[in-house]
């Protein structure tokens, strides 16, 4: 398999053999993002991926279950192509039983319903979409590119073309700020969707990102784990979805997770109890290399 720089994938990915679709990202503007910063987009070519997966097949053996398609948004593929060697994947690895990728709102919206139809038949399982924050001013300021009404939309796109839909959302990325509307709208979009997965990531300023130089010039604080942990009890409080919420990154100040709505109550009991716990319990807050 031929990789190209670092290569990023969602913490749920990290038993999965993973191709590299497409190379960097075709937005690449995020204002918390540094990922793809020294890539310029590109889309491999069909050939070029078979034999990576001719080479995985050699590498790993045929018992391959898993395969996640990276750079950022390899959902931008034309959908024949991306279809293409998502059957191809099928057919050398027999057990395969998942194929999934990143795929930012305003980049699944070019396919059409049929299109998503066609990807779903080929064999994508599922999408994972960085949404971040419901509330329309904090897009704007991280220059995500997508609105809530895109957001809500194309999620819904996606659930009814039956592949599965994993939706992030970054835990204090609007600070003390927009804590609250950061907390209630995302609440309100993900209802909205009523996504399989709701992931939490907890904002950590990344060197060479636009909110990292904020970060340094005083001009964004980030916030302390308690209000972290605040921020996200009054999103679980305001959500009302039958997903599976998820706390798996390393970033997250602590482990919030269960299924909604039957484990909403003893979500919220455990995120009571991590709100009693002294500060020193906690990671520091500081800056990252990358996420
Ligand atoms: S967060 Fe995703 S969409 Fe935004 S720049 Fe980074 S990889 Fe691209």
């Amino acid at each position: 398999m031929r990789y190209e720089g670092m290569v990023y994938r969602p913490p749920s990915e990290a038993y999965s053999f993973i191709l590299q679709a497409t190379i960097g990202c075709p937005h690449n503007k995020c204002a918390f993002c540094n990922l793809y910063k020294e890539k310029r987009f590109r889309i491999r070519s069909v050939q070029e991926l078979k034999e990576d997966i001719d080479e995985g097949k050699k590498y790993y053996g045929e018992g391959v279950r898993s395969l996640f398609l990276a750079d950022g948004n390899s959902i931008l593929m034309r959908t024949d192509q991306l279809a293409e060697i998502i059957a191809y994947a099928y057919k050398v690895f027999p057990r395969l039983e998942r194929v999934t990728t990143y795929g930012s709102s305003q980049y699944i919206d070019k396919k059409t319903e049929a299109e998503m139809r066609t990807l779903r038949e080929a064999g994508l399982t599922r999408i994972h979409t960085g949404m971040e924050t419901g509330y329309d001013p904090l897009l704007v300021e991280i220059k995500k590119g997508t609105s809530v009404e895109q957001q809500i939309r194309v999620g819904l796109k996606v659930r009814q073309a039956g592949i599965e839909l994993s939706e992030y959302i970054m835990v204090g990325l609007g600070g003390y700020k927009w804590t609250k509307e950061h907390a209630l709208e995302s609440a309100r979009v993900l209802n909205a969707i009523n996504p399989d997965f709701i992931r939490l990531r907890t904002f950590v300023p990344t060197q060479g990102s636009i909110l990292a130089e904020k970060y340094c010039a005083g001009e964004f604080k980030l916030l302390e784990p308690h209000d972290a942990l605040k921020e996200i009890r009054l999103l679980v409080e305001n959500l009302n979805v039958e997903s599976f919420l998820a706390s798996d990154h390393y970033l997250n100040f602590w482990d919030v997770s269960g299924e909604l709505p039957q484990e909403k109550e003893k979500i919220l009991r455990e995120i009571d109890y991590a709100m009693t716990l002294p500060r020193h319990r906690f990671r520091g807050l500081g800056m990252m290399e990358s996420m």
